[in-house]
């Protein structure tokens, strides 16, 4: 079983020298595990603060322990009642090839169905990101028809569902991105109003000046998920009573400081402004993966997903992920 263990804490940018890969022999399965071939490794921002020892809303990753990890695979062993060989499986396998679980405690492992659903997609339109998504705009912004929501990182995993679930609920989505190709995604494909790419609008000014022409009426939710000079020319351009779903701040994630220029437009602007952790809103995950599911089944929820191949690829592709080069979802595949 091929695995790849955190090797050291980054200090600033994730190196490769972070990461270490091993080789480890499988033991035999005692009463009530279940064996699992990992098919597709999850990669997601959230696994940068883990790699930290810093204080944080969730425990930090042990140093040469598997580094933690949503995954989607087929149970090839069992000895456990309710899993049986050929099952299709999503749980937090790691980055590893194989996941061995106690599956009698409860919510380790989760069947999911791929008749209508690609086996993939459970890590991503269809799973934690998704529900992140719904969270955030359902329950935070809480769209009416006719606003217009803003969303950033738009062509990401999280962003990509969140400007189609707010047209879904008759509200205008635009959506920031990085680069002229993920912006004519993000309009052609996923039907978003507007993209407008950060890259050719470096900074407050000149990004609020293209907001305010995207957003004629000014903008009533913000879907936060980068932070520094793109949430201050927001704020610029947020209406009365907007309300802001502080979902990530990825600018910050290797340690860069993210200053608010202008923090009293929360108060002059009466804006809700509400940070969230996905995890910690279980209630909502049945519901959300219902109205999401059936959305993907039904051709309505369209994502995207980047793949890096075998398990050694993990690292380059999680450092990409960290820089943008992910377009969509990414995920490693890790068999055939
Ligand atoms: P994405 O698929 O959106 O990939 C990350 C994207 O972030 C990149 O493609 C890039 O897009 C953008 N990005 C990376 N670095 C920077 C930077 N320095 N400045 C601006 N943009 C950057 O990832 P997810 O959809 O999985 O996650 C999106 C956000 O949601 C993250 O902030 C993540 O931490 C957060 N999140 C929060 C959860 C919660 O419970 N609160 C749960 C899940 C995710 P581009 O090229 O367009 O810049």
């Amino acid at each position: 079983n091929r695995q790849i263990l955190l090797a050291s804490r980054p200090k600033g940018e994730v190196t490769p020298e972070n990461f270490r890969l091993v080789e480890t022999a499988l033991a035999p399965l005692t009463d009530g595990q279940v064996r699992v071939r990992n098919h597709f490794l999850s990669l997601d921002p959230y696994m940068r603060g883990r790699m930290n020892d810093s204080k944080s809303y969730a425990a930090s990753q042990p140093l040469d322990a598997v580094m933690i990890g949503g995954t989607v695979g087929e149970v090839v062993e069992s000895r456990n009642d309710h899993f049986k060989v050929g099952d299709k499986v999503v749980g937090m396998g790691g980055w590893q090839e194989f996941q061995t679980v106690d599956a009698t405690q409860r919510g380790v492992l989760q069947k999911v169905d791929t008749t209508h659903i690609p086996l993939s997609a459970y890590l991503g339109a269809v799973g934690m990101p998704g529900v992140t998504a719904w969270y955030g705009l359902v329950k935070i912004i809480n769209p009416k028809a006719g606003e217009t929501v803003v969303v950033s990182a738009a062509s990401g995993a999280v962003g990509s569902a969140v400007g189609q679930l707010a047209k879904a609920r008759g509200a205008r989505a635009v959506g920031i991105a990085g680069g002229a190709d993920k912006c004519a995604y993000v309009v052609n494909e996923l039907g978003f109003d507007a993209c407008i790419d950060y890259k050719q609008h470096g900074d407050v000014k000149a990004l609020s000046t293209a907001l305010k022409a995207a957003c004629p009426d000014g903008i009533d939710g913000y879907f936060e998920n980068v932070g520094g000079y793109i949430l201050d020319a927001v704020l610029l351009r947020a209406n009365a009573f907007s309300r802001v779903a502080m979902c990530g701040m990825i600018s910050g994630y290797d340690g860069q400081p993210i200053p608010m220029a202008a923090p009293q437009l929360i108060l002059v602007n009466r804006m809700k402004v509400e940070g969230f952790i996905v995890s910690e809103h279980m209630e909502v995950w049945p519901e959300a993966l219902k109205e999401l599911g059936g959305l993907v089944a039904a051709g309505k929820l369209k994502y995207r997903e980047t793949v890096a191949q075998g398990l050694q690829s993990a690292p380059e592709a999680f450092m990409g992920l960290l820089k943008g080069r992910n377009f969509g979802k990414q995920l490693v595949k890790l068999v055939g």
